[in-house]
């Protein structure tokens, strides 16, 4: 239904049928939409004589005729896609009015100030976004006006300051554009919903589906609604609402209102609204019935629900449901929380949250200590959670920019809007000094998981001298000035204060442990240093897929003897050089294997090509030279001695081992001599049980590489664990990296590799053609020519990669049936390809620490959606 009817008016129509108060109307569908950008932009006859006749429908029902010059029906036009995008396309209300019937209208409803305030609302909004004027060219008006009567508000605005509001407005438009507010009701109507579908493709809405990754829709409905008024007076008012808390996810009924208001008012912060708690106050009555409706709507759902709702002369109308956009906070605790409830099953909770938003609960909190000290300026909204730090910036633009250049910013306004999205989604924090909890940058933020604090009333911005001034004036703060903010209780501070790991207990704990019940894919994590080890254990990694040693051979003094290793001129002095690597390495591997406590640990042996162990710069030759020892030349020589034309497909890999076999047989007797140790050596309960070394070469190709090199590996493992009397439970194994090694899978398995490790970067790289590291210029273009559907090297191309991956499994499980199989590159913590490796019959996936739990969740994931097609 929501494919065609958008998701605004099938829930509607929705609402209506369970009987709740929904002004009428009617909805033009989004194959519309689809149609009118085939039909060059036109709406076609056909479609034309539809909505002419459910006008009348609509007239008839409502006993008004549209714009009539004595009583007129005034109704809305309002954009609404299959996926909700908030206030990223245009809505236009009070269409019907006109010089005649606002008169018509304010003697019917003996309202003049009611009339005229919507007529010149009308304008307004015509104006901008059917007639392409500048927002700012009525907001002038509307602030002179303000200023010249000391109104503060607009609702301080009398009868008459309105009427001249229409006029200026008026003559604005004539002048800037060169004709007139349309005065014919039909012309209105038509011309708006030529704008709303034109909103479709504006550019924000463009970059929202892009950045939210909304793709295959055809196009947004039109909604066409009667009129409801908040703005008639005391007794009127507009609001919106949450069923639960859409920031800390607590099942408490959420929201803001304002009285004497009309539509957007609330979430474009023209006042400050008030929390519904006092609407139980100001009328009880209207209170308990939205209560009530709301529940209502939430348990028809099944979800927590974002509402609209107008209170026209204390009669209560709902404009709006749909699934309230949340904080992954919020998300992981209302769908616990349904569970218990018994409103959701385990398995429906696990579908609801968006793996990739768990990334948010797995960030940055304040350090309670610092935070303690640190002494807040101001204090606004806590309207998206998280710990952001950053140089002030006062522009999207701006922070855009600077991003680019790679700086933290915080993007400081007075309030947002749609057209600031790039900025917003650059800045690490968002700090807002008008609107609510439902203002858009609220709203915008929590989506994008940014840390944002809204209506922050004690700031003065100053946007053209690009200053904040906190405290009445106390403090200024220029652009590029430190601020820290705290979206989870609305403080702002000055300075920065230090951050740290949040935890990871309560409804994320249960929701996790139901997910490690129904997956069946196995966690590991890609991880180098006993640091990263330990954290990714916290977030439930099973073990290590990936440790590369690369890493290791920079610290330090061990580089000096790296450096010797490839400068010796024969093998004695590189084996020497060796020699004082070993116990570095041996080390390394020590603290990691203690640290996994017997999970299985993969470790690589050395991949990248030696000069990139070298310096390039001419003086830190010169250093080296002095260091070393070395002659400049000779080390000149040697640089352009190693210099390759294409790197990743040169001299790297076990293609190293082959010709200085003596670095692997170092690394692989570190890794045994340090398993042995864990496993003997130090107090009895300290000793590692279980340990499960897999000794993993890089880049093999062809059957003979593995097998000339795991012979010498076995060779000195069974040598060193018959010198110590110990068994040690170690495999052998192979990254499948290269397409080559792909097809010969099953000799590589006939040959010994006892696992394979699927390197997708590099099997990307070399399967698609597509080299990782300038590819990026062209892949962009690709994605959005839906060539590729996701970029290959973040979510697996499943169709081209995936196919060489399904053969090697195939192939290597017909020579060894139980073969490990696991994926180690970046793809290895993305949700759809995590599905793709579930599905593949993977023995485990492995990522990067902060993407355990997304793995976790993407493999229970996988489980429930096959379960559900069978
Ligand atoms: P968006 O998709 O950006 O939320 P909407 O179509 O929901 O835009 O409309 C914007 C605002 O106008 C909302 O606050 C909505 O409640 C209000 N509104 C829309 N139609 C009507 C109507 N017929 N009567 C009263 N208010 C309306
Ligand atoms: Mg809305
Ligand atoms: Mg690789």
């Amino acid at each position: 239904m929501k494919e065609i009817l958008g998701g605004k008016g099938a829930n509607l129509a929705e609402m209506k049928n369970l009987g709740i108060n929904v002004p009428p109307g009617f909805t033009i569908t989004t194959e519309v939409c689809d149609l009118y950008y085939k039909s060059k932009k036109t709406i076609t006859g056909e479609v034309k004589k539809q909505i002419d006749n459910k006008l009348k429908e609509l007239e008839k029902k409502m006993r008004k005729n549209l714009g009539d010059a004595n009583d007129p029906l005034l109704v809305s036009v309002r954009s609404g896609a299959a996926a909700s995008m908030p206030g990223m396309m245009d809505t236009i209300l009070n269409l019907g009015l006109n010089d005649k019937s606002v008169v018509g209208l304010s003697e019917k409803t003996k309202n003049p100030r009611f009339a005229w305030d919507s007529y010149r609302r009308l304008i307004q909004m015509f104006g901008s976004v059917v007639m392409e004027m500048e927002h700012s060219d009525f907001e002038h008006i509307l602030e002179k006006v303000k200023d010249t009567k000391g109104a503060k508000y607009d609702t301080d605005l009398t009868t008459e300051d309105l009427q001249q509001i229409v006029k200026e407005y008026k003559a604005k438009i004539k002048k800037v554009k060169g004709v007139d507010f349309p005065q014919d009701p039909i012309k209105q109507m038509y011309s708006s919903i030529n704008a709303v579908f034109g909103s479709w493709n504006n550019y924000r809405a463009i970059r929202y589906r892009e950045i939210n990754n909304i793709k295959g829709l055809i196009g947004t409905a039109v909604n066409i609604q009667a009129m409801v008024f908040g703005n008639l007076g005391e007794t009127s008012g507009t609001g919106v609402c949450f069923t639960r808390n859409p920031s800390t996810g607590e099942a408490k009924f959420y929201g803001e209102y304002l009285m004497n208001a009309q539509g957007e008012d609330v979430v474009a912060g023209i006042r400050t609204p008030l929390p519904v708690s006092s609407l139980q106050k100001q009328n009880p009555k209207i209170y308990k019935e939205l209560i009530t409706i709301c529940n209502k709507v939430e348990k028809h759902y099944r979800d927590m629900q974002d509402m609209e709702f107008t209170i026209q002369d204390g009669e209560l109308y709902i404009l709006q449901a749909r699934n309230g956009k949340r904080t992954a906070h919020a998300a992981v605790r209302i769908a616990v929380e349904m569970v218990t409830e018994k409103v959701l099953t385990k398995e429906q909770a696990i579908l609801r949250i968006d793996p990739n938003q768990l990334n948010q609960l797995l960030h940055k909190q304040f350090n309670p200590v610092a935070l303690n000290k640190a002494e807040a300026v101001a204090m606004g909204l806590p309207a998206s959670p998280g710990a952001a730090v950053g140089e002030i910036v006062f522009t999207a633009a701006d922070a855009f920019e600077k991003t680019k250049k790679g700086l933290d910013v915080i993007l400081v306004r007075t309030e947002t809007s749609p057209e600031d999205i790039d900025g917003m989604h650059s800045a690490k924090g968002i700090l807002t000094a008008r609107g609510g909890m439902t203002s858009h940058a609220a709203v915008v933020a929590r989506g994008m998981g940014t840390c944002c604090v809204a209506g922050c009333a004690d700031l003065i911005i100053n946007e053209k001298a690009k200053t904040l001034t906190i405290k009445g004036g106390s403090i200024v703060l220029k652009e590029g000035a430190f601020i820290s903010l705290d979206g989870s209780t609305g403080k702002v501070y000055v300075g920065k204060i230090n951050t740290e790991d949040p935890t990871l207990s309560g409804s994320f704990g249960k929701l996790m442990s139901w997910a490690d019940d129904i997956r069946k894919i196995g966690v590991r994590t890609n991880a180098d240093t006993p640091v990263d080890a330990a954290v990714a254990r916290k977030f439930g990694a099973e073990g290590i897929g990936l440790c590369r040693t690369e890493h290791m051979f920079f610290e330090g003094d061990r580089i000096k003897a790296v450096r010797e290793m490839i400068l010796a001129s024969d093998l004695p002095s590189r084996e020497k050089a060796l020699a004082k690597l070993l116990p570095y390495q041996r080390n390394d591997f020590v603290e990691l294997f203690r640290t996994m406590e017997g999970f299985p640990v993969t470790v690589r042996l050395l991949d990248p090509p030696l000069h990139e162990f070298l310096p390039k710069e001419k003086k830190d030759i010169e250093e080296l030279n002095k260091e070393m020892k070395v002659p400049v030349k000779t080390l000149m020589d040697k640089i352009s001695d190693l210099h390759e034309f294409n790197p990743m497909l040169g001299h790297r890999g076990c293609r190293l081992a082959i010709t200085f076999p003596e670095i692997y047989d170092m690394q692989t007797r570190a890794i045994i001599e340090a398993a042995i140790e864990v496993t003997t050596k130090g107090p009895a309960n300290k000793r590692v049980k279980n340990i499960q070394p897999e000794i993993m070469i890089p880049l093999v190709a062809t059957t003979k590489e593995f097998s000339i090199l795991k012979e010498r590996i076995v060779n000195i493992v069974e040598a060193k664990m018959k010198e110590a009397g110990v068994k040690i439970a170690y495999k052998v194994g192979t990254m499948i990296e290269v397409p080559r090694a792909a097809l010969v899978a099953d000799k590589i398995v006939a040959a010994g590799a006892e696992f394979f490790s699927f390197g997708t970067n590099d099997l990307t790289q070399m399967g698609a053609g597509l080299s990782r590291d300038d590819s990026g210029k062209f892949l962009k273009e690709y994605v959005q020519q839906n060539i590729f559907e996701y970029d290959p090297f973040e979510s697996l191309d499943q169709e081209g990669v995936g196919e060489l991956i399904r053969i090697a499994i195939k192939k290597g499980r017909s020579v060894k049936k139980d073969l490990k199989v696991g994926i180690c590159g970046e793809h290895g913590g993305e949700p759809k390809t995590v599905e793709f490796c579930h599905r593949e019959g993977f023995t485990y996936v492995s990522c990067s620490p902060f993407r355990v739990p997304i793995a976790r969740l993407a493999g229970a994931q996988a489980v429930i959606k096959e379960r559900s097609k069978k």
